[in-house]
């Protein structure tokens, strides 16, 4: 069975002090709760070593972002040898907001993806349709060109190590979630495309999140769906009794 996850993405918010205060309440109620979703938190460079450490295994850390180089006179980056050297076991690449304010491209994300891959590093690669492409009805193609160019290089093996996360661009930060049907439309395309390329037992074991406005009163619906394989949240990650009982919501 295709792991659950629920990540959660807090973007440029809360301090090294507030983070670990945040660690420290869930960490005591996901002894409680024993959940049923593998749950990450994805957090800024400067939290990932001191936060790991404190999440005594109970979840996972994540960045959210890496360098496209190794190493050298990049000045301000952080490669992803380093986020490995941290603990962190994850990163969050390709995320509409990079796209949309740091002109991330498709291209720049497969040599991402790639250094990530070769640190060890799993990645919850981040595709997502604006508005203007869902009306002009060119969603689809837009998923796919972000999905093909950008994984479709790496071999069978590596792509067990991708998980993919759809975030319409309309619904992050809107407050207008996708709905369950339309989710589920879009997770069940995705995996076709990972079934063409790659055949039955990858698509079948691909975890494929939903993120965009997700939170406590929506969660169950959308992740009811036979597709959608838990959340990436955004807004809801930042409060502890939201992300708990958005982690409480998955079956
Ligand atoms: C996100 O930033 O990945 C996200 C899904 O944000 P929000 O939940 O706030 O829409």
């Amino acid at each position: 069975m295709r792991k659950k996850i629920i990540a959660g993405n807090w973007k440029m918010n809360k301090t090294l002090n507030e983070g670990l205060k945040f660690s420290d309440d869930i960490k005591f109620e996901l002894k409680d709760i024993k959940p049923k979703a593998k749950v990450i938190l994805g957090i800024p460079f400067t939290h990932l070593e001191k936060i790991n450490t404190n999440s005594e295994g109970i979840y996972e850390v994540s960045a959210q972002d890496c360098s496209s180089k190794e190493s050298g006179a990049f000045t301000g980056e952080v490669s992803s040898s380093m986020i490995a050297s941290t603990g962190a076991k994850f990163v969050i690449l390709g995320h509409s907001e990079r796209r949309a304010y740091f002109y991330e491209n498709n291209s720049q994300l497969a040599q991402k993806v790639n250094l990530c891959l070769q640190n060890q590093l799993q990645v919850i690669y981040c595709c997502g349709e604006t508005l203007s492409e869902r009306n002009e009805n060119i969603y689809f193609d837009q998923i796919k060109n972000q999905i093909s160019e950008a994984l479709f290089h790496l071999s069978l093996q590596q792509i067990s190590s991708i998980v993919i996360a759809y975030e319409p661009v309309w619904a992050i930060g809107t407050g207008q979630t996708a709905s369950a049907e339309q989710a589920q439309e879009m997770h069940a395309y995705i995996r076709s495309l990972f079934l063409e390329k790659y055949g039955q037992s990858i698509a079948q074991n691909l975890s494929i999140l939903y993120g965009g406005s997700c939170k406590p009163s929506n969660a169950k619906e959308i992740f009811l769906k036979e597709d959608v394989d838990g959340g990436l949240i955004g807004g809801a990650s930042l409060n502890t009794n939201d992300f708990l009982d958005i982690i409480r919501a998955i079956e």
